[in-house]
């Protein structure tokens, strides 16, 4: 066994050094502008990252959670939803989703995922709207649009509002339409990981909804338009003017970013050939947040490839219904949602990645 060859399963100083006279650029102005919070840094991108996703306006906030938070809590202040609401969600999300339900004190309806592409299954829907339901949250897991044309059915003949989750799908489309447009409003992330990354925390809301986009830009920041005046009991969550000319900086490359992942998830697909091994299906289009594969021997397959040097991640080992943090849903069963878990394994997939790498990681899962 060789110890010479280290693989890390995301390397974000490489990844973020390719811009690093340009970030350097951008937050010395900043620094030299005097003005940090809530400045021409942030309206712009707020008009540049809405125009790439195709959506009217965008509202920089201060972390994916808080954008989906901001979005349940905007349609509370218009009088859509109220406390006790349910809102469909699938079961194997990140945490994120599933908190920014309940800290608004709505309801969480967990619904199951197909099990080959790991988002949320459009047939187990319908099956859980109750009075109750007043939103569907789609999440775009590991990169990959969810079935929208069926679900925008749904949403119609019930009446509901959808929410995206657009943490992992920055550019993706689904049809001839980008996430971030593909409901009613759309919550995504900066954080460091993410396709557009921020070297901090950030995040945005976006959505066509004018009155929506009103309340969260107020909302993200004490509940006020107009200093010292305030509508709504907001929170303190701002997209920082540094991080902003940051993700400037970065959002020029998104889709440089993104054609790189979709090289190196298609060199996969063609080269990983191991019948133990199920790779990933996509539907629609993925821009390869992560690049998951399945075997009932995940463990070891894991500690197989840590030996020959390849360090991977699971996304994510725990479901939120088995959480601590959800005691009451302990006993809940997601059979789909709980297998995913037990066999998922993502392998590494980032803009420095070299062939060699890729070639090499390839062939070490073909020969487990
Ligand atoms: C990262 C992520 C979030 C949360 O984003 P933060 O910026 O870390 O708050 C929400 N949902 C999904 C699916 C994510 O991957």
């Amino acid at each position: 066994m060789s110890n010479e060859i280290f693989i890390k399963f995301l390397d974000l100083k490489s990844v973020n050094s390719i811009y690093e006279e340009e970030i350097k650029e951008a937050v010395n102005k900043v620094i030299n502008s005097g003005w940090y919070i809530l400045g021409e840094e942030v309206e712009k991108f707020e008009k540049e990252f809405a125009n790439y996703c195709g959506a009217k306006y965008a509202i920089g906030v201060g972390s994916g959670l808080d954008a989906l938070r901001l979005i349940i809590r905007g349609y509370k202040e218009l009088g859509i939803f109220e406390e006790g609401d349910e809102i469909i969600v699938p079961a194997n999300t990140y945490i994120a989703s599933i908190l920014a339900i309940t800290e608004e004190n709505l309801k969480p309806i967990l619904v199951e995922p197909k099990l080959d592409t790991y988002l949320i299954n459009p047939e187990n829907i319908e099956e859980k709207i109750t009075s109750k339901t007043k939103a569907i949250m789609v999440v775009h897991l590991y990169g990959q649009t969810c079935e929208m044309d069926k679900i925008w059915e749904i949403a119609k003949k019930y009446n509901l509002k959808i929410i995206e989750d657009s943490a992992q799908a920055h550019g993706a489309f689904y049809q001839d339409k980008k996430a971030g447009n593909l409901g009613d409003a759309s919550g995504f992330s900066f954080y460091p990981g993410k396709n557009l990354g921020a070297l901090g925390d950030g995040g945005a809301v976006t959505t066509n909804d004018k009155e929506l986009a009103q309340v969260v830009e107020a909302l993200r920041n004490y509940g006020s338009h107009k200093k010292y005046e305030h509508n709504y009991k907001g929170i303190n969550s701002r997209l920082d003017e540094i991080q902003a000319a940051i993700l400037r900086v970065k959002l020029k490359y998104l889709d440089k970013e993104n054609k790189k992942r979709k090289e190196i998830a298609k060199f996969y697909l063609e080269n990983i050939q191991n019948k133990k091994i199920i790779l990933p299906k996509i539907l629609t289009d993925s821009v390869w947040h992560l690049f998951v594969i399945r075997t009932k021997e995940r463990d070891k397959l894991q500690e197989y490839l840590s030996q020959k040097g390849i360090q991977t991640l699971i996304h994510y080992p725990i479901p939120p219904h088995k959480q601590k943090a959800y005691k009451k849903w302990n006993n809940l069963s997601f059979p789909i949602t709980e297998s995913i878990c037990k066999e998922i394994l993502s392998l590494p997939i980032y803009k420095t990645l070299k062939t060699e790498n890729i070639e090499y990681i390839s062939k070490m899962v073909n020969s487990f």
